[in-house]
């Protein structure tokens, strides 16, 4: 593996290990009964996995980001729901890690760190998802702190999280929007209620909700930084590290995918010969192959951006946008490859064609990704 330590190699490796034997023999029956899988996010934590975006003098087991994404890749090669729970855990491990005061860091990161308590990311909301400008959850403050009124969809989690990054409105009238923009570090309390579970096409069990807030109140100093109007910046920082992760996910569905085609396609046979040899399959695995190792290199090339502290919005727009492209397509080619059983519920190709999406939807959809590419490709000057 290129570009990491050797401790961190071993990591990989390890991950892999549990992954194939703990992960993927429980896998079909975990995702079509729709089970929270306990017991794997249990064993996540005693990996350390919900640490790996906590530094390391608060318990964390910080990895470089290309360790990280290769260890997203592995986990969502076996389910992609497992590296779903881990994702918004670490966006804001990784905010509090780098804009909170010290007693933001001393109160969360270490039992972030251990799994104990996790953490989701609270943006969207009914009204809109990519529009985060025009979010109305508005966070009034009053001589004891915060009162908060609204509501945010889709919010991974949101059940297991004691910690939500909540985007809010702090001052409504701010010119431009986002200066009254603020993230509160919002704990499950009175006045926040999940109110529902979303029915979805995948990414099955680990649940997505709506939450309400009426009148919920957090302390004066739950705003992260101590600085109202900074958090829309604040977390377009953070969706640096959520679009390489999202991306690592599509890496990971994308592989589990081609490599079940590249088996099925040697041990099938039609015509009297195993069908990779017929021209057409044999091309869907080629691209398959070709496009896959591509995104790769263009997640790793976004990590490397990101570690060396360089603007990274770009890199891991185009990141994300063409490996997600590239996880659908690759899981719409197995899904052929398998003739009729890819439509079978006892084969895993159909999971993957129901979990890739998500990565074109997820932490902003791949129209707001090019929109983010295309301008900085303008204030940059083009390419370097
Ligand atoms: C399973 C799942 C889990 C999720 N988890 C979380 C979570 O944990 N936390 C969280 O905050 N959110 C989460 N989301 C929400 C996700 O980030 C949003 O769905 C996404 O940002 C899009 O927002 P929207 O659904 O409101 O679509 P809209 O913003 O309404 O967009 C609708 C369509 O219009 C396009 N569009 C909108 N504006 C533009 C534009 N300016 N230029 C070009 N095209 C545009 C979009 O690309 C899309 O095709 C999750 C979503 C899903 C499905």
């Amino acid at each position: 593996m290129e570009g990491i330590t050797s401790e961190e190699t071993d990591f990989v490796r390890a991950v892999h290990v549990w992954v194939e034997k703990e992960v993927r023999p429980v896998v079909r029956e975990l995702e079509h009964a729709n089970t929270y899988p306990g017991d794997l996010i249990d064993a996540m934590k005693d990996m350390g996995i919900f640490g790996l975006a906590v530094p390391e003098a608060y318990g964390g087991l910080p990895v470089s980001t290309t360790c990280y994404s290769l260890i997203t890749e592995e986990l969502a090669r076996g389910w992609m729901s497992l590296s779903g729970a881990m994702g918004g855990h670490s966006v804001v491990c990784k905010l509090i890690g780098e804009f909170g005061t010290r007693a933001q860091r001393d109160a969360y990161l270490p039992r972030l760190a251990t799994g104990e308590l996790r953490a989701t990311m609270a943006l969207t909301e009914p009204g809109g998802g990519s529009d985060l400008q025009a979010l109305r959850t508005h966070a009034r403050r009053t001589d004891v702190g915060y009162v908060v009124n609204g509501s945010k969809t889709w919010i991974t989690n949101a059940r297991r999280s004691g910690l939500l990054a909540l985007l809010v409105k702090t001052d409504p009238s701010a010119s431009p929007a986002h200066r009254g923009i603020s993230i509160l570090l919002a704990e499950q309390g009175p006045g926040m209620e999940v109110s529902r579970d979303l029915p979805k096409l995948g990414y099955k069990g680990v649940e997505s909700c709506e939450v309400r807030l009426d009148d919920y109140r957090a302390p004066a100093d739950s705003v992260l930084g101590g600085v109202e109007g900074v958090g829309f910046a604040q977390m377009m920082k953070g969706l640096e590290i959520g679009r390489i992760q999202v991306a690592s996910r599509a890496l990971g569905v994308g592989r589990a995918a081609f490599e079940e085609a590249l088996k099925y396609a040697q041990e099938r046979e039609t015509f009297g010969k195993p069908i990779w040899k017929h021209q057409s399959i044999g091309n869907y695995l080629a691209d398959m192959a070709t496009s896959l190792t591509a995104a790769r290199q263009l997640v790793h090339f976004a990590a490397r951006k990101f570690d060396a502290g360089e603007r990274a919005d770009m890199e891991a727009g185009m990141a994300k946008l063409f490996a997600s492209e590239t996880a659908l397509q690759i899981a719409t080619s197995a899904l052929r490859i398998h003739g009729g059983y890819g439509y079978s519920t006892e084969f895993d190709v159909e999971r993957y064609f129901r979990d890739a999406p998500l990565m074109i939807v997820g932490e902003g959809t791949n129209e707001i990704q090019r929109n983010v590419i295309v301008s900085q490709l303008i204030s940059r000057g083009g390419m370097d």
